[in-house]
């Protein structure tokens, strides 16, 4: 059963006495940076549920307003630059007892202020991929083509989480939607949708760095999202330390021997600031 603990002390403890250390992430690193996340501290639906892959597909409605959406909320998420979460885990991985850091954002926050040892787990919002012939491009060249193709669109957005945004459904339906500029096909932000797997590739290179790892860290995750707790779920059936920071309750606190509810940046900042992990005492 995990220990409440509103400080970084025994944080840091923990910190001190691993030394390669898995660390997954979410939304929570990155509301500082102005990024919403979709749950509240109960783990509940803050607004509407995420597009799904099957409706994205199928439903040209549905695929007109993500892309209406997407545009709109683009300018303010390509702003958005690292906190003190990624500051916090950049110089961890730097002192080298963080071995590998799995994110479940799709914002590159992580690898801009200094990651390296990243896998994004559910992709990347600025690569896109055509579902026809599977072409890539850029998010930024695709705004730059959906900005030709609606001269005079105009919205009022209100940023969402994942770059969407909410604005008004008339203004939506005078959205041109892109299609490739290849074959005419589906265009998708090469992200892991609701609805959809993470690729087989991907999800083997994390659970690798995990059996190499001795111990886990979540931060800013509610792990409501499967693909997220199920390392916890591995973690614990290794019988590796786990611990939790996050604000409000997650899916994995039953699992973890550490619980510390707060802000992840203000949270790893402390516990980082009161030792340094690379010079930090072995727990055997
Ligand atoms: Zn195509």
């Amino acid at each position: 059963m995990a220990t409440p603990d509103a400080s970084g002390d025994a944080l840091q403890r923990w910190i001190a006495g691993h030394r390669r250390v898995f660390a997954l992430t979410g939304a929570g690193c990155s509301t500082a940076s102005g990024i919403p996340d979709y749950r509240d501290e109960q783990g509940e639906w803050k607004r509407r549920p995420p597009v799904m892959i099957q409706a994205f597909r199928s439903d040209e409605a549905v695929y007109q307003r993500y892309w209406a959406r997407a545009y709109a909320g683009w300018p303010r998420f390509s702003a958005a630059g690292p906190g003190a979460a990624h500051a916090a885990f950049a110089a961890w991985e730097a002192a080298g007892t963080l071995s590998m850091l799995v994110t479940q954002n799709v914002d590159g926050l992580h690898r801009r202020a200094g990651s390296t040892a990243v896998i994004d787990l559910h992709g990347r919002l600025d690569d896109v991929v055509c579902l026809g012939c599977g072409d890539r491009t850029t998010r930024t060249a695709l705004q730059t083509t959906m900005t030709d193709a609606n001269p005079a669109w105009q919205a009022t957005p209100v940023a969402a989480p994942d770059g969407d945004a909410d604005i008004d459904p008339a203004v939506i339906a005078s959205f041109v939607a892109p299609r490739c500029a290849r074959c005419g096909g589906l265009l998708k932000p090469d992200v892991v949708f609701f609805g959809e797997n993470v690729p087989g590739e991907r999800f083997e290179a994390a659970k690798a760095a995990l059996a190499q790892a001795d111990a886990l860290l979540v931060a800013g995750s509610s792990l409501m999202v499967y693909s997220g707790f199920r390392f916890v779920r591995l973690a614990h059936e290794a019988g590796l330390p786990i611990a939790i920071v996050n604000r409000g309750r997650t899916r994995g606190d039953d699992l973890a021997a550490l619980k510390v509810e707060g802000d992840v940046g203000t949270v790893l900042t402390a516990a980082l600031a009161t030792g340094d992990p690379s010079c930090a005492p072995s727990p055997q």
